[in-house]
């Protein structure tokens, strides 16, 4: 029997890709049908591109087999507006960030007391890290969803985030997972990712610092607490 080589092309693992440059609306309906089936996505944000879900607990738990992540360590919540968040508690400073850099690369962590969001997106201390994203493919998905959609950067462990279609399906492929939907918007601008900010007390802590400098934000609230000046 003549020894078997490699498949004359590449076995392709990645599912569904949607190119958004040819068409964003293109295939959003199926897309929709797919997250509410607790399906996985990547998709691109306004820094990096994401491994996105529904909260629920099996579109939580599909995401975090994916990033083989921990469970002590939440998603980040992308979210249509401040408004639609109003049932978490809400600081001035929290709001005061919100007004000014939302759409925006700035995630709150904010208390959660009502358990709005499940365990996963929660955090074990009863806080969410939330963020409107002015993507515009996040901002179709979740007026057409009408709840939060997860967000976490698509990277392998340890690994820098994917900053294009080409590289995320890269990262998807290594996974071997054929599950995901890959929405396609090409090449993104340089960015880090999100700065997150704890807003739970009084004055704001900058847990990371991301896309937007901690400067930046000590313009709108001089004494927040940073590691950097
Ligand atoms: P990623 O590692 O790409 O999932 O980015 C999400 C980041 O948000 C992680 O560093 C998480 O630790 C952080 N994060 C999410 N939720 C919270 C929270 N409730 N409190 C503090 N940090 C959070
Ligand atoms: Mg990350």
């Amino acid at each position: 029997m003549p020894e078997r080589g490699p498949p004359p092309f590449p076995i392709t693992l990645l599912g569904r890709r949607t190119d958004l440059r040819e068409d964003p609306e293109a295939d959003l309906a199926k897309v929709v049908a797919h997250l509410e089936g607790d399906g996985v996505i990547a998709y691109p944000t306004e820094t990096v591109y994401g491994f996105g879900s529904l909260g629920t607990l099996s579109g939580i738990r599909r995401v975090q087999e994916l990033k083989h992540r921990e469970r002590d360590k939440p998603l980040i919540a992308l979210v249509p507006s401040a408004a639609s968040v109003e049932a978490l508690e809400w600081t001035d400073e929290a709001r005061k960030l919100a007004s000014i850099f939302w759409p925006g690369a700035v995630t709150l962590v904010l208390g959660d007391p009502r358990g709005i969001f499940l365990s996963g997106v929660r955090s074990v201390d009863g806080t969410v890290a939330v963020r409107v994203s002015p993507q515009p493919i996040v901002g179709r998905l979740l007026e057409r969803l009408g709840v939060p959609l997860t967000s976490t950067s698509l990277n392998e462990p340890g690994r820098e985030p994917a900053r294009s279609g080409t590289e995320a399906a890269a990262v998807i492929e290594r996974l071997g997972r054929s599950d995901v939907w890959l929405l396609d918007g090409g090449t993104l601008p340089e960015s880090s990712p999100s700065t997150i900010i704890d807003c739970t007390s009084g004055t704001p802590t900058v847990l990371r610092e991301g896309a937007v400098p901690v400067g930046r934000l000590r313009r709108v609230i001089p004494e927040i607490h940073g590691n950097h000046s």
